[in-house]
């Protein structure tokens, strides 16, 4: 038997997410999917397009700038809407220019420092960008703020004005690698406790996504509160690393 297409696994994952929508009494078409297209190749990120698919997450930049770059060059001949492009990977202050030619949301903002060049380079190119804040909640590599704390602080930063050209659109986590189903979730509902928090003393920031579950775990992120999931190997198949990288 052979393989089955992106296209094929594109859908069972749609109708899977639609399944735990209904079972975990969430309103259809109520949890976005981001398809992770890292270490795929453009043919593959076409094959996706191809098959309906408009949101895309990639972790490292000059990887993702590439492809897009590619692609924006094909639909601009065929008169092709492109689609979205998400950062999911932790992203260096020298990278974030880049990001910004083809980003639209970026999700690992995981320190102040980076909310700074962020704003000071969408100010210079006149435009705004959205962002979600990383939360570290048991992921073994550790990217994120490490505590709610650390986002209270940017979030009042917020308030106090000083990012006019990022919209704080949401929260992000990984949930650590483990069997244990209980440890998932109890990482997805920290998050979903920080969004709350977050929504509660700040009423005026528009923290709203919560961005969680990857293809191991994606249906237990949807029953406690995943607005979006972020699924790479159930779509494009695995990764194949030797190219360098993580
Ligand atoms: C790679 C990656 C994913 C997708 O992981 P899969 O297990 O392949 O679905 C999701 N989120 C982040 C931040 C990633 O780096």
């Amino acid at each position: 038997m052979s393989e089955p297409s992106i296209a094929e696994n594109l859908n069972m994952v749609l109708s899977q997410i639609h399944e735990a929508e209904k079972k975990s009494g969430r309103a259809e078409n109520s949890v976005k999917l981001c398809a992770v297209s890292k270490f795929h190749p453009l043919e593959s990120l076409v094959a996706a397009v191809d098959a309906g698919q408009m949101l895309f997450g990639e972790n490292r930049v000059q990887e993702a700038c590439e492809k897009f770059s590619t692609l924006s060059e094909m639909f601009a001949a065929e008169n092709r809407k492109m689609p979205s492009l998400h950062i999911i990977g932790s992203l260096q202050s020298n990278k974030v220019r880049k990001a910004l030619d083809y980003a639209s949301c970026i999700q690992s903002v995981d320190r102040e420092s980076l909310l700074v060049e962020i704003e000071k380079q969408c100010a210079k190119m006149d435009r705004t960008v959205e962002i979600y804040f990383e939360l570290h909640t048991g992921e073994e590599s550790k990217s994120g703020y490490s505590s709610v704390d650390g986002i209270f602080q940017s979030a009042e930063n917020f308030e106090a004005g000083l990012y006019p050209h990022i919209v704080p659109a949401g929260l992000m986590t990984m949930a650590p690698f483990v069997d244990d189903e209980g440890e998932i979730r109890k990482s997805f509902q920290t998050l979903r406790l920080c969004r709350e928090k977050l929504n509660e003393r700040f009423p005026n920031l528009p923290i709203k996504e919560l961005s969680m579950g990857m293809s191991g775990d994606f249906k237990i992120a949807i029953e406690e509160g995943s607005t979006m999931v972020r699924v790479g190997t159930a779509i494009f198949g695995h990764r194949d690393y030797s190219q360098g990288g993580k």
